[in-house]
């Protein structure tokens, strides 16, 4: 399994494409294909289908995944995006902000 930097829950902020600096929280993480889905961030407009008589069909607003390499976790003590360092203490290993320090 690769081994993704960002976790589900952190507040991130995009570094290019047409969301450049748009912050969001990370809703899902995809290891698999190294992407995130960050809530408000590459948002896709779904066209829905009725599927029952009576239902009407609408448009649906929704995140779609972007790389995780596009986006940078946003420190929440300095609040500076950062490159995630990593710390091994008593044989833990935690993530670190790479400009003061603290625990991410
Ligand atoms: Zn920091």
């Amino acid at each position: 399994m690769a081994n993704m930097k960002i976790k589900k829950g952190d507040t991130v902020v995009v570094l290019s494409g047409k969301d450049k600096g748009k912050q969001g929280k990370v809703q899902v993480v995809i290891p698999s294909d190294r992407k995130v889905v960050v809530e408000g961030v590459n948002i896709v407009t779904c066209h829905t289908k009725p599927r029952r008589q009576g239902e009407t069909g609408g448009i649906v607003k929704r995140e779609a995944a972007i790389y995780a390499s596009k986006v940078q976790v946003v420190c929440p003590k300095c609040s500076k995006a950062t490159r995630v360092a990593y710390k091994i203490e008593d044989g833990k290993k935690s993530r670190v902000c790479k400009h003061c320090g603290a625990a991410l």
